[in-house]
């Protein structure tokens, strides 16, 4: 068990700074997701918990103790990553207990951890095997296992599952989840498939630039989401953005008008919103929250592209003067391309984002 508390942590490469002001406590027994595109900091920061890279600011502690200096091996952590990096000459079973026979484990000890992983992870048919001889997914179940038998206080999964094709990831996620369920170690993992992040993690810190931009849950990054960034970046399709401006202002309520709409949204907002009549806002709306029908605010588009994606259809507004849109329709049948049809969305689902990004 470990809790992980980083406090004004900074990383530089000579003038570049990779990481700034990382304050993040990651809970005993925590499944703890770092998100964010590529080059954001996000396998720094991973390195920086493992003790492969020191910071170049602030403190990092495993359960109130400073790590600083503390080799890797000593961290009570293990480490996997995108590449399984198996021994091609050895078994499944020396692979998983290589380590633990090299720190001097008994061979009757490390036979029984090696069984009692290979049982968790449903691969005890194929210790005898050498790598070659598995799959892809079993290759990183294998990984893990080595992973597990040392029986660590603390998980670090490095884009484990890029390697695996897509039904592949969809099953080693699940799996994943469950294995922490099963043990209640702490884990810390890394993806930019924020996929793979809303689906596994208990919380997701968002990445970006060097910096965190948002830590919650899934449901609250995805209702509540901070601002412009962390709302484009979770939710897939992404969420639309519509340029606006505010038309009316009361002291919790506005009105929007979006570009070239006469009708205006209203919307309430925090007292202390700051906003004046004609300043230039963005109007957050989720695919899945526009209807074709119903009472919300209504927006005449016109369908570009129609893609079909099962059970429904994802509709492509490519021309508004607001800004681009698409709609998640689930009923049938799909509006023909080029018409123009009138879509719904509640004010309630809309996010309001300022100038400077932030979500009021
Ligand atoms: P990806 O998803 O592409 O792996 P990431 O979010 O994990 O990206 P990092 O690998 O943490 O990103 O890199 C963050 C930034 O720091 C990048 O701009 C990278 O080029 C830079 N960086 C990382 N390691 C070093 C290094 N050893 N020396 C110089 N720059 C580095």
């Amino acid at each position: 068990m470990s809790q992980v508390e980083l406090t004004g942590v900074a990383k530089r490469f000579g003038a570049y700074e990779a990481l700034r002001g990382i304050d993040l406590t990651i809970a005993d027994g925590e499944f703890m997701v770092f998100v964010g595109p590529s080059g954001c900091g996000k396998s720094t920061l991973l390195r920086l918990i493992c003790g492969l890279e020191p910071p170049t600011e602030g403190t990092i502690r495993f359960d109130g103790r400073d790590m600083r200096g503390v080799p890797p091996a000593d961290r009570g952590l293990a480490m996997v990553f995108q590449s399984y990096a198996l021994y091609p000459h050895m078994s499944v079973a020396d692979n998983m207990g290589f380590a633990l026979r090299m720190s001097g484990v008994s061979t009757a000890d490390r036979a029984a951890r090696v069984a009692k992983a290979a049982e968790i992870l449903q691969i005890t048919p194929l210790l005898a095997r050498r790598p070659k001889e598995l799959s892809g997914g079993q290759r990183q179940r294998v990984a893990i296992g080595r992973a597990i038998v040392r029986e660590p206080s603390l998980f670090l999964f490095d884009e484990p599952l890029s390697n695996l094709d897509a039904e592949l990831r969809v099953d080693m996620r699940y799996e994943l989840a469950e294995l922490h369920r099963r043990l209640g170690t702490t884990m810390i993992y890394v993806t930019h498939d924020q996929v793979e992040a809303m689906t596994m993690a208990d919380r997701i810190a968002v990445l970006r630039d060097g910096r965190v931009e948002q830590v919650g849950t899934p449901a609250e990054l995805y209702e509540r989401p901070l601002n412009r960034f962390v709302a484009g970046f979770i939710g897939s399709p992404r969420m639309n953005m519509l340029a606006a401006t505010v038309a009316e202002v009361e002291s919790c309520a506005v009105g929007i008008r979006l570009t070239g709409v006469d009708e205006l949204l209203r919307m309430n907002v925090a007292d202390g919103h700051g906003l004046g009549i004609g300043d230039a806002v963005e109007i957050g709306i989720r695919p899945e929250h526009i209807d074709l029908s119903g009472d919300g605010f209504r927006l005449p588009v016109r369908v570009s592209f129609c893609e079909y994606v099962g059970g429904g259809s994802l509709l492509h507004a490519n021309d508004h003067s607001a800004g681009r849109l698409v709609i998640r329709h689930a009923g049938a049948p799909a509006p023909v391309v080029g018409e123009t049809i009138d879509i719904r969305f509640p004010e309630s689902a809309c996010h309001l984002f300022s100038a400077a990004e932030i979500r009021l």
